[in-house]
């Protein structure tokens, strides 16, 4: 399985940061990395992105509507997206989960739109600080698993799992190597016993949560990250690509 390195820019992306995606481009284009990548912007964002990229690195969303289509002003669907030249959408994360109040429910909904409309989707879980002191972790994520991955999987590929720690995301604080490696053998357990061995084996965990140039290389050599959503560090291409650089 390749690495998936997945930026996040969150409510940042005016046309003058498309030069970022640029300078991700290029160094795509030059170095060919093994990982895969991947650059999630506002949907304000996504078509002239896409255009700047112009095949070399693919462009997703940060958060699609339940529905296909209908009556929900100021969402954008998951077909809107893919129009727009998205091929993958971040749904589930914990800012939209806390400021949104989106339920497991809700997220796994978002997960089947993004599926319909032919889009890879990162679920996003992870637990806040109080639930890790508690001895909550494992529990917290095991139950937002099953309440947001939707049932039936058609293929490994459109579907990664983003573990990102509340407490990590933006923080610079980071779990040890052992919670990560910890959290990420009971996610798996959790998708081989949904999907079986053969599908839960090949879905994608990716780390999330104040991944920098210097600390990725230690995180994806963990046994199950599968690659990592990068927040913060996705706004610079020189650290987004030294990230990806990482993975080789
Ligand atoms: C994120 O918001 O998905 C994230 C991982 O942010 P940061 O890398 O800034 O912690």
């Amino acid at each position: 399985m390749q690495y998936l390195i997945a930026a996040n820019w969150k409510m940042h992306g005016l046309a003058a940061q498309l030069v970022e995606i640029e300078a991700v481009a290029a160094a795509v284009t030059a170095t060919r990395p093994k990982a895969d990548t991947l650059i999630c912007v506002p949907a304000t964002l996504i078509s002239r992105a896409v255009q700047t990229a112009s095949g070399r690195i693919p462009i997703g969303g940060e958060d699609c509507g339940a529905e296909d289509a209908g009556a929900f002003t100021g969402d954008t669907s998951a077909g809107m997206l893919k129009d727009a030249g998205a091929s993958a959408v971040i749904v589930g994360h914990s800012e939209r989960r806390h400021y949104q109040r989106e339920t497991d429910a809700a997220v796994a909904a978002k997960a089947s739109a993004a599926w319909r409309a032919g889009l890879m989707a990162i679920i996003c879980i992870g637990e806040t600080d109080a639930q890790r002191r508690n001895g909550a972790a494992i529990s917290t994520c095991g139950d937002q698993i099953a309440g947001s991955v939707p049932e039936t999987l058609a293929d490994p590929g459109i579907l990664a799992i983003a573990y990102e720690p509340l407490w990590a995301i933006g923080t610079g604080h980071m779990p040890a190597a052992n919670e990560i490696v910890e959290m990420h053998a009971h996610i798996r357990q959790c998708l081989t016993t949904r999907f079986g061995q053969a599908a839960g084996k090949h879905i994608r965990i990716l780390y999330g949560g104040s991944v920098k140039p210097a600390n990725a290389r230690e995180i994806l050599a963990l046994p199950n990250v599968g690659g990592a959503l990068v927040g913060g560090a996705s706004l610079h291409a020189a650290d987004f690509n030294a990230i990806i650089r990482a993975a080789e």
